[in-house]
């Protein structure tokens, strides 16, 4: 038997590594069971080089938990490690790469320390988070030399024992004995739980005790003559060795990709929209299957969905700073091996590896976008009105983006119709340029609220485009940068003629004192505080009043509901312009009325009829309307 003390400098590392980590104590099994898969694969290899010719058919990694013994287990049929490998690896190394993590990180806070240990394993060692002795039995599989087992065991003081051991066969088992804190582990739905977080897709299989099955037996008919089935007892198996994003593409169907989803979020039922499916080797090894999920409402969008693996080991569902961020609302798994996971969240940010690494999805998924434009734009086109939100998002918030989304981005008119933005472009030009030239791209935020203004601006023979959905606020904004000479109006922003001004206005017909005379009239009748009155030259025909909403102040407040950093506005009151065709025949008509009753009466029924078009005319206003209209038609 050898006895030693750990070669250690930092005076009890243990009572450090219990302090710091205690919110995630949990990784330790991930810990022990990465160390399982590493030995299981490093045979793998072997055999494959032909230097080990053993039996390798079954590698089967098992967990299991002893409630009286108060104990957790790792078995795995690895490569092992002789007493001198135990002792350069476990007694030396292992815990001096521990103990540097805790030098570097011992000035920070805990809830930092915290943060940190979920990306950076402390290996073996993290077992002592949640033990009181941890005992290791090992056997190599090296033939000739040294071929006895090993035991090993530390209760938590820098003293270890190592000894001859008696394990028969090949592999590493380390028994954990749990300490009282830490009793959860010997639950079975804990454990379980945290195997198919951290296990899922390890590449070799993992056991943990038995589930039970349905089974047909061979021959044998029920009493409805259907086969006859049995409930058998059958190793539990955690993990899917061979995940989907790990396979050759051109190998898998859509079914596949559908069905992977499921897997990844078995509580989602709708079906994702499209899928990526990631396979880069150089400048770095990254793999990985985003999905476009499908979205209905705002508030049912998630971040954090997209799951990160470092070789299949599941690291984080927290993927911000590692994607661009627009993607975080997509769904899926990346995996790989070159993001550094052993560094703080600032400093992944600001990394050159995970900012290429980020450039690069953007450009995949920028790729696959224009291929299905391409290639199928009639599919496209069909899932516009879901997949619009993370295309305009990645417009909003990456400016490379920008520049390869431009070519298959699409708008949507009030007919339904599709356009790339150099399509929409030629279809309104020139008829809705200005007289100085700029290009007026008339929009609508409700089809139904804003219905007159469009129909009337469709009879101008202009085209209206739907943007209706929860960003576009920003969006529009985005677009007036990027395109030259442009700008986005509401079709109520003003009246038909200011929308696109096209000439100089007409002469008015109402003279200055006339006008002032009308403005006391109307100022009677609606309320300062919401309402401004202008006069504006239209054609006789034209409407006698319109209610606008200007196109600044409005956006303004869409903005500001968004959170768009321009919160201050939130408590903007709505704010319209009562717009007075001073050439309106009926106006002049309603001047010369003696009877002032009756004027007034005339001027509230047609201002009425304004408010009535922009859906604003309600309850007891609404009631007093229907009831003046009719007796108005008496008369
Ligand atoms: P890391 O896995 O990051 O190298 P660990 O402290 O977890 O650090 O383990 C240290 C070393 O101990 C490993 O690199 C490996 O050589 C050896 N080791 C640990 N667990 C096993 C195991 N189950 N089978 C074989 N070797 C192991």
């Amino acid at each position: 038997m050898q006895k030693g003390k750990i070669n250690v400098q930092t005076e009890n590392i243990f009572p450090i590594i219990k302090k710091f980590l205690y919110s995630d104590h949990e990784i330790f099994l991930r810990e022990l069971i990465s160390n399982a898969i590493d030995a299981s694969q490093k045979l793998k290899t072997l055999a494959a080089l032909g230097k080990y010719n053993g039996d390798i058919s079954d590698l089967t990694i098992e967990v299991s938990i002893d409630k009286k013994k108060k104990i957790l287990c790792v078995k795995d049929k690895g490569i092992g490690m002789t007493s001198e490998e135990v002792d350069k690896y476990i007694n030396q190394i292992a815990f001096s790469s521990a103990e540097e993590f805790i030098k570097k990180f011992k000035t920070k806070s805990e809830a930092e320390m915290n943060a940190l240990i979920g990306h950076f394993g402390l290996g073996f060692y993290s077992s002592f988070m949640v033990a009181d002795k941890v005992e290791i039995f090992s056997k190599t599989y090296k033939k000739g030399g040294e071929t006895k087992a090993v035991r090993w065991e530390c209760d938590g003081s820098p003293e270890y024992m190592m000894e001859e051991g008696d394990k028969k066969d090949r592999g590493t088992e380390v028994i954990v004995h749990l300490s009282e804190e830490s009793k959860e582990f010997l639950e079975e739905h804990r454990v379980l739980e945290l195997l198919k977080k951290y296990c899922k897709f390890l590449p070799v299989p993992i056991r943990f005790g038995t589930e039970k099955k349905w089974e047909k037996v061979e021959g044998e008919k029920d009493e409805k003559g259907n086969d006859k089935e049995i409930e058998v007892e059958k190793p539990r198996i955690i993990n899917n060795t061979d995940p989907l994003w790990k396979r050759k593409p051109a190998k898998l169907t859509d079914e596949d990709y559908k069905n992977f989803y499921h897997e990844l979020y078995p509580f989602t039922f709708e079906e994702p929209l499209f899928h990526i499916h990631l396979n880069v080797d150089y400048p770095f090894n990254l793999t990985g299957i985003l999905y476009f999920p499908k979205v209905k409402k705002a508030f049912e969008i998630q971040k954090d969905k997209i799951q990160l693996y470092c070789n299949q080991v599941f690291v984080t569902d927290s993927v911000e700073g590692i994607v661009p961020d627009f993607l975080t609302l997509l769904h899926g798994v990346l995996d790989s091996p070159d993001i550094p996971l052993n560094v703080s969240r600032s400093f992944l940010q600001s990394d050159f590896n995970v900012r290429k690494i980020s450039n690069h999805i953007t450009k995949k998924v920028a790729d696959k976008l224009e291929e299905i434009f391409k290639e199928n734009r009639k599919d496209l086109e069909s899932k516009w009105d879901d997949v619009k939100v993370f295309i305009e998002y990645g417009i909003i918030s990456e400016p490379n983006f920008y520049d390869r989304a431009k070519k298959f981005c699409l708008l949507k008119n009030t007919e339904g119709k599709y356009f790339t933005f150099g399509e929409y472009e030629k279809l309104i030009k020139p008829a809705q340029q200005d007289k100085d030239g700029n290009l007026i791209y008339l929009y609508t935020t409700n089809v139904h609220e804003q219905f007159s203004f469009i129909e009337s601006v469709k009879e101008r023979g202009y085209d209206v485009l739907q943007l209706d959905g929860v960003i576009d606020a920003h969006f529009i904004n985005v677009l007036e940068q990027k395109f030259e000479k442009s700008h986005f109006t509401r079709v109520d922003a003003d009246t038909i003629d200011k929308l696109i001004k096209k000439e100089e206005p007409l002469p008015s017909r109402l003279d200055e004192e006339q006008k002032k005379i009308l403005q006391e009239l109307i100022e009677k009748q609606v309320d300062k505080n919401k309402f401004t009155v202008v006069f504006e030259t239209q054609s006789e025909k034209d409407l006698p009043f319109m209610i606008t909403q200007p196109e600044f102040m409005r956006r303004m407040k869409d903005m500001s509901m968004l959170g768009g950093g321009m919160s201050y506005m939130g408590e903007l009151p709505e704010h319209f312009s009562l717009v007075v065709n001073s050439n309106s025949l009926v106006i002049s008509r309603i001047l010369l009325e003696t009877d002032p009753p009756k004027q007034e009466r005339s001027l509230k029924q047609l201002i009425d009829l304004a408010m009535l078009a922009q859906n604003m005319l309600k309850g007891k206003e609404l009631n007093d309307f229907i009831k003046r209209s009719i007796d108005m038609v008496k008369e």
